[in-house]
């Protein structure tokens, strides 16, 4: 469900009463809220296991059209707007996210380094092997397209 919804792009919030109908006091992920909802929300958000960087949809208004327990969401993070299911992880988020990691990935197996007659080629050399290294605990690249990439680079450096 949440993906189809995922690209229903919502009208800017508006104010008005908070969702449960009582008076509204506070705004989260745009929406008002009041108090005790807005209580409930902050504690969802903190149970949450959404990756960092990815924020969840705070919910607004019941969507009933588009199923029982569909809401109005705001991500928590972007502001992004769509309908789907409470606290789901937001997708433009993920899609952001899933781009900065590309870059990474590419700038870490594909990096700048200076030439072979440069005398700070062997520093450089040991800072990226260190970055693949990190890069391999933080399961950005894996361990094969680190040694991949590092073979690459001695291939390309020894037919030059
Ligand atoms: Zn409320
Ligand atoms: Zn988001």
């Amino acid at each position: 469900m949440s993906v189809a919804l995922g690209r229903h792009r919502l009208a800017p919030a508006l104010d008005g009463p908070c969702r449960c109908g009582a008076e509204a006091t506070r705004t989260l992920g745009r929406f008002p809220h009041c108090e005790d909802c807005a209580d409930d929300v902050i504690e969802r958000c903190r149970m949450l296991s959404a990756p960092e960087g990815v924020g969840v949809g705070v919910p607004g208004l019941a969507r009933s059209e588009y199923g029982r327990r569909a809401f109005d969401l705001r991500c928590s993070l972007c502001g992004a707007g769509w309908v789907g299911a409470a606290f789901e992880p937001c997708w433009w988020c993920e899609r952001a996210l899933a781009r900065l990691q590309a870059d990474q990935r590419e700038r870490l197996l594909w990096p700048e380094l200076p030439d072979r007659e440069d005398r700070h080629r062997p520093a450089a050399l040991r800072s990226w092997a260190g970055r693949l290294a990190r890069g391999v605990r933080a399961e950005l690249i894996t361990e094969a397209e680190a040694r991949a990439a590092f073979d690459r680079h001695k291939r390309r450096c020894s037919d030059a």
